[in-house]
Order: C-alpha cells, then sequence, then structure tokens
C-alpha cells in the first residue's frame, strides 16, 4: 500500500467534513474519489496534500506518517489543486521553471526535469506559450508538469476535470493512465464526474464524509441488480405502489421519475405499458451507472 488512511474524521466548527473515513491505495493505481458537492472531498484532499491536519485519524505515504513528518510526505507527492495555481502571463517553460526553484532545482538539472515533465505530458510544442493563450485542457495538463517536477510517487488532484469538455477530459485521462502505466505513479483523484470516475481503477463513494462504498467501477456496477427502467408518469405515487405489488420489483422516486431496478428490463418496460395502459408517459432503460450505485446506497444523487 502506497497510501493508507486510518479512520480519518474531521470539522469545522461543528459542522462535521470526514467522519471516521478508512481506505488503502494500492502503488501505481488510479484512485478516485466520488461524492457529490459538499462530501469532504476537498477536505480530504487538502489534509493527504498536508496542507491541514485532520482533527483525528492517521495517513501513511510511502512509509512516512504525514504527522510526524510532514516533509517527507510533501517530497513524495505532487498537488494539483482545484483552482488554477500557473500564472498565466508566463509561458509554460517559466512556470515550471519558477516551480523548480522553489523545489531547489537549477542549472543542467532543471533542465533534464522540465524537458522530462514536458514530454511526458504532451507540451513541448507547447513550452513557449503564454499559459492564458492554452485551451482549458493544455492548461491541466501544464499544471500536472509542473506538479511533477519532483517526480514525486503519488499524484493527488482535485477535481481535475471540472470545467474541461468530454473530449478534453478524455484527453487528461488519457496522459494520467500514461503516467500510471510508463511511471507507476499513483494518482488519487477526486470527482463529481461519472465519466472519470468510470475510468478510474478502484473508486471510494464519499457521502457526507463517510466512505458509501469501494471497489472497481465494474464491481459497484455490478451491485445494482439487472437494468434500470426509468418511468414518466402523472400519478407516479400511486403508480409506484401497484408496480411493487404487481412485480414485486423495488421502485424508488427521483425527482417525480419512478425509477425500477429489475432483470431483463426489456420485458418488464413490455409487461408495465401493458399492465397499466394509458398511465405511463414515457420510458426509458439503461445499464447500472455509477450514479445508481450512489443512489442505491444514499438515496441521494451525485450529479
Ligand atoms: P467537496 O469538496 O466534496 O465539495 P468539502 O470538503 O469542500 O466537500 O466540504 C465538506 C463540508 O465541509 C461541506 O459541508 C462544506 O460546507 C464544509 N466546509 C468545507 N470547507 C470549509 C471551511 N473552510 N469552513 C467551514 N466549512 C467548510
Ligand atoms: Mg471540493
Amino acid at each position: 500500500m502506497i497510501v493508507s488512511v486510518e479512520h480519518l474524521s474531521h470539522s469545522y466548527g461543528s459542522r462535521a467534513a470526514l467522519r471516521n473515513l478508512s481506505f488503502a491505495v494500492e502503488e501505481a493505481m488510479l484512485f478516485g474519489l466520488l461524492g457529490p458537492n459538499g462530501s469532504g472531498k476537498s477536505t480530504l484532499f487538502r489534509i493527504l496534500a498536508t496542507m491541514m491536519e485532520p482533527d483525528e485519524g492517521r495517513i501513511v505515504v510511502a512509509g512516512v506518517d504525514a504527522a510526524a513528518a510532514p516533509d517527507e510526505v510533501r517530497r513524495r507527492i505532487g498537488v494539483v489543486f482545484q483552482s488554477q495555481s500557473l500564472d498565466k502571463k508566463l509561458t509554460v517553460m517559466e512556470n515550471l521553471t519558477a516551480q523548480g526553484h522553489l523545489y531547489g532545482l537549477s542549472g543542467a538539472l532543471l533542465k533534464e526535469r522540465t524537458s522530462e515533465a514536458l514530454e511526458r505530458l504532451g507540451l513541448a510544442e507547447r513550452r513557449d506559450d503564454i499559459v492564458e493563450t492554452l485551451s482549458g485542457g493544455l492548461r491541466r495538463r501544464a499544471e500536472i508538469a509542473k506538479a511533477m517536477l519532483h517526480r514525486p510517487r503519488v499524484l493527488l488532484m482535485d477535481e481535475p476535470s471540472t470545467g474541461l469538455d468530454p473530449g478534453a477530459r478524455r484527453e487528461l485521462a488519457d496522459y494520467v493512465a500514461e503516467l500510471r502505466d510508463r511511471e507507476g505513479v499513483t494518482v488519487i483523484l477526486t470527482t463529481h464526474i461519472l465519466d472519470e470516475a468510470d475510468r478510474c481503477d478502484r473508486l471510494l463513494l464519499l457521502h457526507e464524509g463517510r466512505k458509501v462504498a469501494e471497489g472497481t467501477p465494474e464491481e459497484l456496477k455490478a451491485r445494482v441488480g439487472g437494468d434500470v427502467v426509468m418511468l414518466e408518469a402523472r400519478d407516479a405515487q400511486a403508480l409506484a405502489a401497484e408496480i411493487r405489488r404487481q412485480f414485486g420489483a423495488p421502485v424508488t422516486r427521483v425527482n417525480g421519475t419512478l425509477r425500477v431496478e429489475i432483470e431483463n428490463g426489456h420485458r418488464f418496460i413490455t409487461d408495465v405499458v401493458e399492465a397499466f395502459p394509458g398511465r405511463i408517459d414515457s420510458v426509458a432503460l439503461h445499464k447500472p451507472t455509477l450514479e445508481d450505485v450512489f443512489l442505491d446506497e444514499t438515496g441521494a444523487r451525485i450529479t
């Protein structure tokens, strides 16, 4: 285990942000912390990044206890914040050079590290571009290049995909996967975006500061039985009760839409439309998503 988190709790005044959270991350893994706004992701990120001490609990990174030796931990982690940390008026290279100086790098070594970081993130051609002229996706990659200059074993990112379109998200994910595959870097990211979470090797679902589920995206989705059928009807409440009675399937209401988890959803659709003629306005079927997993575990939505 390269990162282990044991019984972590943290409050802001009387507001609990993390509640007795424990998990471990294996080396060279892309580990996602998935949860809605306010679930405690950034609090956990700040504590992992050693910017903040938790009220209770322990964090160990590559064998080093974060409370006992925060500087040692900082040498082993690269950190990408949610808000931009690049100087927009400087070029990519100038940003990296400034960061290198902060780490005490200079001369040939600095040159080697900056070229390496630019190369790894596909930014070699962009080194002399002013940051404010870059697209959101390229800026994110420049942030990661900056965070990787000191060759950390662990890369922490708080909501790296927020504000990026799906294409830029996919591209970013490819670069991150390459860091994992080629360099064996362990990546821990927070997200509330389902497709970003789907690309992780392993996920922890966070709700109100608690772990509600953990596993690979496939394992988590397999917990939801069969298919998910969404039904729109004017008398949704009455219909829910009748469907439960007649089909014996669990029915929940999400914003007025009925949600039914059932094996062979296509057959159920035919049966339910026939059983309640004229009462169903629309029907949709999908394979379980991480949103369904979260709904089942918490009754709340992620997005
Ligand atoms: P997320 O990143 O998942 O949105 P946060 O860790 O930012 O979650 O927030 C978790 C909870 O802690 C929320 O209820 C939030 O309002 C609260 N919180 C976060 N930061 C502060 C702060 N600096 N002061 C007071 N409350 C905070
Ligand atoms: Mg946050």
